[in-house]
């Protein structure tokens, strides 16, 4: 392994080439994010709002989530943090979101789908989440989990102005949003691809379960393949005449280096991952110019299991041997 993979990282992420690919972390809480700053994140790329309240059986009040929230904001002053409204159900029940009797919880009012359920708390927390911006110099991006439809996008982006937040986003964490990025894109400015949600998704196992591990493997090609059409979904909407489309990973898919160079080769702008991540994919995406990262891309897509795309891929990037 290279120095700069046992080192530190630079705060700069970036390929042989010069392209850019900003690294940044996944937080919870504001000890996490000052955890990050100190790594050399070069922002928040997903924070979990909910790991900030987990446990507890009662909304929190919108004067403690900007308390909260200011604390995380206040760790990247002048950079970009993604806040993740809060994610409840399934893998991450909060008592005053969710119902934990559903028969599928996976399947069942989760993320986004809550507000239906229980209406009020998103937009108390959207509120929250605009007085904390500005109380901070952060720049702000807000986005919504477990998202399947571009009209969810649309009222979310609409909840999002109305709560004088500038920059929506979603996630795209099902097969369905994957496949409608390019309609996703026109109501919001970004999507954030959650791999972990989105290989339990495609490939239709528990994320969960050990023993569905090598299915619930992002490698798995049909996953590349679903990163790849929202890919081409954003540019669809920026040729539409929309502004630029960020489109980022924030699973666990970012921090695998070899992975990471996948995910660059496939059009990903962004990477946000674990701070302790960061300096061994930094290091992997400087050993790799666009033109080799999009090769090891189409070298994997073209694969027929998880583990034949990683070796494919691996056997090719001479900083991991
Ligand atoms: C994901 O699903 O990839 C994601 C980042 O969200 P979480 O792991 O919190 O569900
Ligand atoms: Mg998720």
């Amino acid at each position: 392994r290279s120095a700069a993979a046992r080192g530190a990282f630079d705060g700069h992420g970036v390929l042989a080439d010069g392209t850019e690919v900003p690294l940044l972390a996944n937080v919870g809480t504001p000890d996490d994010a000052r955890t990050a700053a100190g790594a050399g994140a070069q922002g928040v790329g997903l924070l979990r709002t909910e790991f900030c309240f987990l446990g507890r059986d009662q909304e929190p009040s919108v004067e403690e989530q900007v308390e909260q929230y200011t604390a995380i904001f206040e760790a990247f002053p002048a950079r970009k943090v993604v806040v993740r409204t809060l994610d409840a159900g399934a893998d991450k029940p909060l008592p005053f979101l969710t119902d934990t009797e559903e028969p599928n919880p996976a399947l069942g009012v989760r993320g986004y789908r809550t507000d239906r359920s229980v209406p009020g708390v998103l937009a108390r927390q959207l509120e929250a989440i605009a007085r904390a911006e500005e109380a901070t110099a952060a720049q702000v991006w807000v986005m919504a989990p477990m998202i399947s439809a571009p009209s969810e996008a649309r009222d979310f982006a609409a909840m999002v102005a109305a709560a004088g937040l500038r920059v929506p986003g979603v996630m795209v964490e099902t097969p369905s949003a994957a496949v409608t990025a390019d309609q996703i894109l026109q109501h919001v400015d970004f999507v954030s691809l959650g791999t972990n949600d989105l290989t339990q998704y495609t490939m239709a196992a528990d994320r969960m379960l050990g023993s569905l591990a090598e299915l619930n493997n992002p490698w798995q090609p049909a996953v590349l393949r679903m990163v790849r059409l929202t890919v081409e979904g954003a540019r669809r909407a920026e040729a539409s005449g929309k502004g630029p489309r960020n489109v980022g990973v924030c699973g666990e898919a970012a921090a695998d280096p070899a992975l990471a160079v996948v995910l660059v080769g496939l059009g990903v702008h962004t990477l946000s991952m674990s701070p302790r991540a960061l300096a061994s994919v930094a290091a992997v995406l400087r050993s790799v110019d666009l033109p080799t990262a999009q090769a090891l891309a189409e070298l994997a897509v073209e694969q027929h299991s998880a583990e034949e795309a990683s070796a494919a891929v691996r056997a090719q990037l001479p900083v991991l041997a």
